[in-house]
């Protein structure tokens, strides 16, 4: 399976400053055949990155999108007027979940649009602190992993991604705290366990999960040779082109 580098970049970048980032970063990093480079703009520059990105480098994914495909839902921007421009969607990020306040019924009603219309969702599942301290980390990963896939059928299950991203290890967190690969490898292996339980041995295996949570060049190796992890899902060290072509290379050095 290939590696997955995914650059989150939130609500940052005009998009001049977006087109000027794409252009360098490809200028940057060569074709990796197995890594995919993914980068994850603000809605308004996902057209423009679109015409100019080379999409034998890197992909486009959007950060967020509604499941209705058109009407009077002023706002918003649907899956079906993603296609052609982006190839992912970011789905059930914790700012997402948290801020605006999307629960697993409105997620899941995002991943089967993305999947209806050929976009890949990277669905994002991870427990806040208090529900680790609790000893809820299974629970919640299960209910939110269920509850997002509940519209995927068995067909369609090899179009998900899904990234492990614990809500206290991401850096805009207050006290965001680094993850240990240990604590990494089995909430992964959780994940696993609930895909094979809902769509058998071989498919469970196809479904790329990634890991985020204040990845950076020094510590993507470690997070990237985690039994069952399949990438990274980048947020703060993203914006620093230096340093998510750093990432890449790790990728690919981790890969070879
Ligand atoms: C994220 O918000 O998806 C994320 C992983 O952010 P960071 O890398 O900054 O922790």
């Amino acid at each position: 399976m290939k590696s997955y580098i995914v650059g989150n970049w939130k609500l940052n970048f005009t998009v001049g400053e977006a087109s000027i980032y794409l252009h360098k970063l490809q200028k940057k990093i060569p074709n990796y055949r197995d890594v995919e480079v993914i980068v994850a703009p603000s809605a308004l520059a996902l057209q423009t990155l679109s015409l100019q990105i080379d999409r034998h480098k890197m992909k486009l994914a959007a950060q967020n999108a509604y499941h209705r495909d058109y009407g009077a839902f002023t706002g918003e921007i649907s899956f079906s007027q993603l296609r052609g421009i982006a190839d992912y969607c970011i789905i059930g990020h914790s700012e997402r979940r948290y801020i605006f306040r999307e629960d697993d019924k409105v997620i899941q009603k995002k991943v089967e649009a993305a999947v209806r219309n050929k976009i890949t969702p990277i669905l994002c599942v991870g427990e806040t602190e208090s529900e680790r301290a609790f000893g809820e980390t299974a629970d919640v990963i299960r209910d939110q992993v269920i509850g997002g896939l509940a519209e995927v059928s068995e067909e369609d299950i090899d179009k998900v991604i899904i990234a492990y991203e614990p809500v206290w290890a991401i850096s805009s967190t207050k006290s965001a705290k680094l993850a240990a690969p240990d604590e990494i490898a089995e909430v992964v292996k959780l994940i696993r366990k609930i895909l094979k339980d809902a769509y058998g041995e071989k498919t469970a295996e196809n479904v790329p999960i990634l890991f985020g949570g204040s990845v950076n060049p020094s510590n993507a190796g470690a997070y990237l040779t985690v039994p069952g992890v399949n990438g990274l899902l980048v947020g703060g060290s993203s914006l620093i082109l230096t340093e998510f072509a750093d990432i890449i290379e790790v990728a690919k050095r981790v890969k070879s």
